[in-house]
């Protein structure tokens, strides 16, 4: 095992997407088993010092920053142990672009695709990954089916999904020395939205790996996955369509929406069932712009939709996305369609063109960029959209409002120019979060909590189901060596 100490060798392991400043740690581990990791483990928990698990560090909310005690990297657990018909098992520091290639190469399909490739397998399982696909397809949570953890006192956890369901309010596991730990479930139930990321999860009849996944470090390193794989589909029909009125595109959604759940409960082929339905507003269409000038002007958004298609049913898809289309007013002459890979990997390019302009417009005016994360109930999505947009454009500030509109998820991404604007923003960032959590609606649908956003789930949840999370914690890491700020404040633990 590698073991590191000098600051300059630390340096990259002390920042994540997220860029807060500050990290810190004494040492950083490079393990090669889960053997070495209960070793470091048991020590640290011996002599109480603080561990923080560090993944690829493309986590946006700090998650794997140190803020003191020890590293554990995962770079050197990469190896794929297996990938069968319909499952895999793979350590979990293989990157989730590797894996996505062996799992092509032999066929098949691994749908969690968080847009952000170079995250490993075990950053995507402890933090619940999602993305544009999980319309269709859910969460990484869907398919992970088996997980080995080694827990703060370097005891070993195998959970198999079915396996460990909570009792009477309570789980019990039993670790492979045969002690047992009790814990109790905390009772709140998850909010009614699509995508939540927020806290443990939690809710009736719980299987004991659910805790586990979207834990973001906290209750213990996640060594080794096993994952569920689907056959891979033959094609796509992709399309990035153009609306000149906002209403004309929400109702288009909601009833792209409606069909594809009937589609998916009749399991018909032959119907619209769109795998992901992503949104530009009027601002990101301009910033997109920059790259592809052939986006038409003056339009108030754009939605891109796939479908999987096979040879037998794409001609009639195809009418089908037309017909519905035509209904809904949107601008079918200047939309774009294809079900070729070539043009379909360019409207992929479409899409990551926003974030690249968006940064680029952040580095020049050196600021960070406020965004959001929030999701809220289907029947509540319409008014939150209005009451973003009635904010941000009395606000005078630049920003951009793009994402999941399937899941009713969309990010608000406000650009700051200056310290005055920064602040304004910070401030909108928190009318945000309270409009979200007034309509039922979650923090963080899907990158998490971390450190940045811990005070928030605070106003989410309240003293007691926070207290609740605290005490589920210490049942399976007494002395809270482990994420420690993650979630919680540490004054909490
Ligand atoms: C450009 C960009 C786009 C993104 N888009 C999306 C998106 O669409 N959807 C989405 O869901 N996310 C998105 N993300 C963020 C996403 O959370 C991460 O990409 C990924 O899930 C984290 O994996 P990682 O290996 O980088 O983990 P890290 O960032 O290293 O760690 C994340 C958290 O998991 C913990 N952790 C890591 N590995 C383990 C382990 N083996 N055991 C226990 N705990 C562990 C860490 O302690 C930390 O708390 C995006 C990020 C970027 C930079």
């Amino acid at each position: 095992m590698i073991i590191k100490t000098q600051a300059d060798k630390l340096l990259n392991y002390l920042t994540d997407a997220s860029n807060l400043p500050g990290g810190h740690a004494e040492k950083l581990f490079v393990p090669e088993s889960a053997a070495e990791i209960a070793e470091i483990l048991k020590e640290a928990n011996e002599k109480k010092f603080s561990v923080t698990v560090s993944g690829a560090r493309t986590g946006t909310v700090g998650g794997a920053i140190p803020f003191g005690g020890v590293l554990i990297s995962m770079d050197k657990l990469n190896r794929i142990k297996e990938i069968n018909n319909d499952f895999a098992v793979v350590e979990s520091g293989v990157l989730l672009t590797d894996f996505q290639k062996a799992v092509d190469a032999k066929n098949l399909f691994y749908p969690p695709d968080p847009t952000e490739w170079s995250c490993q397998i075990g950053g995507t399982v402890a933090t619940n990954a999602s993305g544009a696909r999980s319309f269709k397809y859910g969460a990484t949570r869907k398919y992970v089916e088996r997980l080995e953890v080694v827990l703060s006192s370097g005891e070993l956890l195998n959970l198999r999904r079915g396996e460990n369901f909570a009792k009477d309010g309570f789980v019990e596991l039993e670790t492979k020395n045969g002690n047992k730990i009790k814990a109790k479930v905390p009772t709140y139930l998850q909010p009614k939205t699509r995508k939540n990321t927020s806290g443990y999860f939690s809710t009736e009849n719980l299987d004991a790996i659910d805790l586990f996944i979207g834990s973001e470090g906290t209750l213990g390193v996640i060594t080794e996955i096993e994952l569920t794989l689907l056959p891979k589909p033959q094609g796509f029909l992709s399309g990035i369509v153009f609306f000149e009125d906002e209403k004309d595109l929400l109702n288009f959604v909601n009833k792209a929406r409606e069909i594809s759940f009937e589609t998916r409960q009749n399991q018909s082929a032959k119907l619209i069932d769109a795998s992901l339905l992503e949104y530009f507003d009027e601002n990101s269409l301009k910033f997109i712009s920059e790259k592809f000038p052939e986006t038409p002007e003056n339009m108030a958004g754009a939605i891109f939709f796939e479908q999987e298609t096979t040879e037998e049913n794409e001609d009639v898809l195809f009418e089908q996305w037309n017909n519905l289309l035509e209904k809904y007013n949107a601008d079918v002459e200047q939309s774009w369609f294809t079900t070729t890979e070539q043009d379909l990997i360019k409207m992929r390019d479409f899409r990551h063109a926003l974030p690249v302009s968006v940064n680029e417009r952040i580095v020049r005016y050196k600021q960070k960029k406020v965004g959001t994360d929030m999701a809220v109930p289907d029947e509540k999505f319409a008014s939150f959209l209005k009451f973003y947009k009635q904010k941000l454009n009395t606000s005078g500030l630049d920003y951009v409002i793009f994402g999941h509109i399937g899941d009713n998820h969309l990010h608000a991404n406000i650009l700051p120019k200056d310290e005055t604007e920064a602040r304004k923003a910070k401030h909108l960032y928190g009318r945000f979060i309270a409009q979200a959590v007034m309509l039922g609606g979650t923090i963080s649908a899907e990158h998490g909590i971390g450190k940045l956003k811990r005070h928030y789930l605070y106003v989410m949840y309240g003293e007691r189901f926070l207290s609740e999370m605290i005490r589920l914690k210490r049942a399976f890491d007494p002395n809270g060596i482990l994420g420690r700020g993650n979630m919680f404040d540490e004054r909490f633990l």
